[in-house]
Parts: C-alpha cells; structure tokens; sequence
C-alpha cells in the first residue's frame, strides 16, 4: 500500500489543490494527522474534500477550537479570530464532521497518525530524546503534525537524531525506513508551512519499499492570500504564508 499522508491543511485550498496535482496515482489511501481548518479561508471546501477523501485521520487543536471543543484563550488574538470566523461560516454537516474527529493515536495498518505526540495530542515535538518518547511509541512509525517542521525524527535506544526536510531546490528527499530505529515523522504542514519553506509540504509512504518520501510542492499563494483578505481575516494570516512562517 501507498499513503499520502497530509497534515495541517489549514483551510487552503490552493495548497491542498497543488498537493493532490503533484501526488496524483501515485497513492492508493489518503491519511490526515489534523488541522484541517483554522487560518485559512476554505474551511468548507477542505472539510468536503476530507469528508470524501480521507481513510483516516485525527482531530487537531484548529479543528476543535472551530466546534467549541478548545478554550480559545490558549490561542493568539490572529489564531482565536479565524477560529470564530470557521465556526461562523461552517455548514452544519462539515462542523458535525469536526465535532466528531477521533483524538489520536490513531492505529492505521502497520503505523500510527497523531496530530501532537502519542502522548498528548496538543504537544509541540520541536526536540526528543530516547527516553522521553520510546515509552510513548507504540509502532515502529509514527506520523505527526501540529508544529508545521517537516521532517521529524528517528530514535534508537541509545539516541535520537533529526530527519531533515528538502532544501530549498529540491522537491523531496526520501528517508529508508532502518529496521534498527523507531520513527516519528511529521510529514509538514499543507497549508501554512514554518520552517521557512512556503511551498507546501507533505509526505508518500511506500509500505512495500519501506521509505517515506519527503515532498515540497510550489503552490498559487497569491490566491490563497487574496481569498485571507477577502474574508476580513487578519492580514499577517495571509502575509505569513509567503514567508513560510
Ligand atoms: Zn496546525
């Protein structure tokens, strides 16, 4: 089996678009890791596309805070607005959709999706160290999301090292899947990348070849910021994605 695995889409449908263009027959199931809304101004089109598309996925702290399942206080004022503008424009079928995304972990053939950490769905995992998450890690791959850094890690007992995303020429790099480690890979954010690549960011896993690709996709950013703006949503919303913070 071949999974496009996605994360933290955002609302933006340009990125989305671009995504699936570039993947295309190249996958056989679709999994998202969460943050399918919040920031961006296609929150009904994006949950649609989810509704119809996805083997498989996990509620992020975006898609929570859109149904009243997150006390808005813990976001930025910028952040709390878009999730107020989401809820406010949501149709009745995607905001129930929302409402009902299981937290992770989530089980999914040999791996597991969550939209944090295995332990704590919410958890930014910037760093690790072997002792701090092989006690979590329940399968020997782990897709994550939530912090918008492409990459991840691998851990062995003894260490723990950083995967590291495509530079900027580049469009993927591939990481072999090593019998000998455990890893927790954040495939990037589709829609609002910061780890100081705009283009959009996801990830192709080839059960059969055991390796995740690690893809770059450029994508219309122009459009997506106009549509920000058009929404009356903040303008650093719009102005963020060409930075890719
Ligand atoms: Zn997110």
């Amino acid at each position: 089996m071949r999974y496009l695995i996605v994360s933290d889409i955002h609302a933006n449908w340009e990125a989305l678009e671009a995504v699936l263009r570039d993947a295309e027959g190249q996958y056989e199931q679709v999994v998202c890791c969460g943050d399918l809304v919040g920031y961006g101004a296609d929150p009904n089109r994006v949950t649609q596309w989810a509704r119809e598309r996805l083997a498989a996925v996990v509620r992020g702290n975006h898609d929570k805070a859109a149904v009243g399942l997150e006390n808005l206080d813990w976001f930025n004022p910028a952040a709390r607005e878009a999730a107020e503008w989401t809820a406010r424009v949501l149709t009745a079928e995607n905001y129930s959709y929302l409402r009902s995304l299981p937290k992770g972990p989530k089980r999914v053939g040999e791996f597991e999706i969550v939209h944090g950490s295995p332990a704590d769905e919410d958890e930014y995992l910037m760093g690790v160290t072997p002792e701090y998450v092989l006690p979590f890690l329940n399968c020997r791959l782990t897709f994550f999301g939530h912090t918008h850094f492409q990459g991840g890690f691998r851990v062995c007992r003894t260490r723990a090292q950083r995967i590291a995303p495509p530079p900027p020429e580049a469009r993927c790099v591939v990481v072999g899947l090593d019998p000998g480690w455990m890893y927790l890979i954040n495939c990037g954010s589709v829609g609002q990348p910061r780890d100081g690549d705009p283009r959009a960011a996801y990830a192709i896993y080839d059960e059969e070849r055991g390796e995740v690709e690690l893809r770059r996709v450029p994508y219309a950013i122009e459009v997506a910021q106009a549509k920000i703006l058009r929404a009356g949503l903040p303008e650093v919303l719009a102005e963020r994605l060409s930075v890719g913070y």
